[in-house]
């Protein structure tokens, strides 16, 4: 309840919406006069008259009572209707989707058929076969909708049907329809449950619609739209006749859609945590140390100092990088192991402040790069460093690729992005040709005309090398950059990656959760576990003398040739202790 109000515009809407549900709820209770009762001498009266709170209509009724008794029968008939249009349409998703097949075919053909028709055309010629009516209004409003439920169910249900879990109870054979509705179904409900959120406003917008234009309710009844077509004959001389079913109307439909908004977020858990505030440019910092960059260790181009960096507040809160530390000289390179989730990412995000803020943010340590403070330094800077400065390459190659632009497009505005905005047309080409060769790409004119997927993994993670280089950084990060290709790519990507550190002496961080990979390529290496790091040193010498359990199990699951499975690495004692990983 707190996470659903915690939206201050999903409280207006409670207020307004809930306001509205407790005096039609009220109606009967309430001193009011008959909303029916006509006073042929006091016809029009003004807001505020005598007796008459909001004054009278056309035929001297109470406009107070008529709008409190009217709202009741717009809510009533808006309701049914969403109810009736949500349980049949959505029925017809779920089966559609879950069965697939003809009954798919029959079922969304028929569907096809009601959508053929314009909407509110075929709410009329509903109403004008089964005669005008509040009843006669609710069906036609609940039938044109049907095809609403129907369409944004099915699609969820197709892909809910499809994940592994619904295959594993179909193999598994549990009955059809008790996979439907105990598997299927209340992964579907969240739809169910905004669309109806949704439906609600448009359903009283209907409804006062139809009796508006005299196919609704039927005088002396009063609801909403009926309302409003009285004061519309009276409009200019006595506007509040009009105006004020007109103001229900706006404030139930608003307090509904701001409810709905606020269901939205609360049934869908990735808002959480940032759902009202988008992240900022840079990750935010509190309390970092200002150390000068005087005192970063002699010749390092990065220079990381006891990095902290938490996600969400109080006691939510989760240390997800503690106290890291480390030195990167030009063309040194820096790997970086453990296992996942023990915050290597995040490490290298931060380094140029990209950790999305909320709800990340560095609470202690000092970044350079280069003798720059980041983590003082303005948004200006950062943009340079970012890209310029320091290359990023992500793991998977085609999360860093727009599909639908051909890449040579992509690695132009790459190299165009930082101060290379006056170079021509022509060279600019030039260049992006020259990235794809250095790359291995072959037939790079070709190629730049190509989209992402008309290359493959290796091919893709080597465009994204490239555009890492464009701007020739000093340094380049990557992060898992071959653990998405198959082992030989992932060796000739590698060998690239090797290949360029050495012809542009490249400082690189590389991450890995294979000690064997990092090996390959690194200098120095920094072992990372729940966020600390547990042990530092050269390669080499990590390798052959472990001092930490986790290093040696993370040596012990190097596969090695002719070695058998029981190494004796201490490790039978270690697992007891720590539980094994
Ligand atoms: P890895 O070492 O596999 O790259 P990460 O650096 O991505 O791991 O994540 C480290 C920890 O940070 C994870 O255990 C996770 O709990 C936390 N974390 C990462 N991103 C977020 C986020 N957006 N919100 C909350 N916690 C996060
Ligand atoms: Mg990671």
């Amino acid at each position: 309840m707190k996470k659903f109000l915690r939206n201050p515009l999903t409280v207006v809407g409670c207020v307004l919406f809930g306001g509205l549900v407790l005096l039609a709820l009220l109606a009967p209770v309430l001193p009011l006069a008959d909303p029916n009762e006509t006073h042929l001498r006091d016809r029009l009266l003004p807001p505020g008259s005598d007796g008459f709170l909001l004054g009278t209509d056309t035929l001297g009724r109470d406009i107070l009572s008529r709008l409190v008794w009217g709202t009741r029968i717009s809510l009533a008939v808006a309701a049914a209707a969403t109810l009736i249009a949500a349980f049949v349409g959505s029925l017809i998703g779920l089966c559609a989707g879950f069965f697939r097949g003809w009954v798919d075919t029959v079922l969304m053909r028929g569907i096809d058929m009601v959508l053929a028709f314009p909407y509110l055309i075929l709410a009329l010629a509903i109403v004008a076969v089964l005669g005008p009516g509040l009843l006669n209004a609710l069906i036609a409003i609940a039938v044109v909708n049907i095809p609403f439920f129907a369409r944004s169910v099915r699609g969820t249900a197709l892909s809910v049907s499809a994940m592994p879990f619904v295959e594993a109870a179909r193999i598994g054979g549990q009955p059809r329809l008790r996979i439907l509705f105990a598997g299927v179904f209340p992964n579907v409900l969240p739809v169910i449950v905004i669309a109806m959120s949704t439906t609600l406003g448009w359903m009283i917008l209907e409804t006062a619609g139809l009796s508006f234009l005299g196919l609704g309710a039927q005088p002396p009844q009063a609801d909403l739209g009926s309302m409003l077509a009285d004061g519309r004959k009276v409009m200019l001389v006595h506007p509040h006749v009009g105006l004020l079913p007109g103001v229900c109307i706006l404030i139930l439909v608003i307090g509904i859609n701001l409810i709905g908004d606020g269901l939205r977020d609360w049934l869908d858990p990735r808002l959480e945590g940032g759902a009202h505030s988008a992240p900022g440019a840079a990750t935010r910092v509190e309390a970092a140390e200002r150390t000068d960059a005087a005192s970063t260790e002699s010749g390092a181009l990065v220079d990381v100092r006891g990095l902290k960096v938490a996600f969400g507040e109080g006691p939510e809160a989760v240390t997800a990088v503690d106290g890291v530390s480390f030195a990167l000289r030009p063309g040194e390179c820096l790997g970086i192991v453990g296992e996942s989730g023990s915050g290597k990412s995040v490490t290298a995000m931060a380094l140029a402040r990209l950790v999305a803020s909320p709800p990340g943010r560095v609470t202690a340590g000092s970044i350079h790069i280069g003798g720059v403070d980041v983590l003082s330094a303005s948004e200006e800077t950062l943009r340079g460093i970012r890209g310029a400065r320091v290359g990023y390459v992500f793991q998977n190659p085609f999360d860093s690729l727009h599909p639908l632009i051909p890449v040579g497009r992509q690695l132009a505005e790459a190299v165009r992005a930082h101060g290379r905005g006056n170079l021509s047309a022509a060279e600019v080409r030039k260049r992006v040709t020259d990235l794809l060769d250095q790359v291995g790409i072959p037939d790079s004119g070709k190629a730049l005309r190509a989209c992402p997927h008309q290359f493959s993994g290796g091919q893709c993670q080597r465009i994204a090398i490239a555009m890492a280089l464009a701007n020739e950084p000093a340094v380049l990060v990557a992060d898992e950059p071959t653990t998405a290709l198959d082992v030989t790519v992932q060796k000739r990507v590698l060998d690239l990656l090797g290949r360029i550190r050495r012809e542009r002496g490249l400082a690189m961080v590389f991450i890995s959760h294979d000690l064997g990979v990092v090996r390959a390529v690194a200098d120095t290496v920094i072992v990372m576990r729940r966020g600390e790091v547990v042990e530092s040193g050269a390669v080499e010498d990590v390798l052959r003398k472990p001092r930490h359990a986790y290093t040696r199990r993370l040596i012990a699951s190097i596969p090695r040739l002719g070695a058998g499975p029981d190494q004796d690495l201490g490790l039978a004692d270690e697992d007891k202790t720590e539980g094994a990983s």
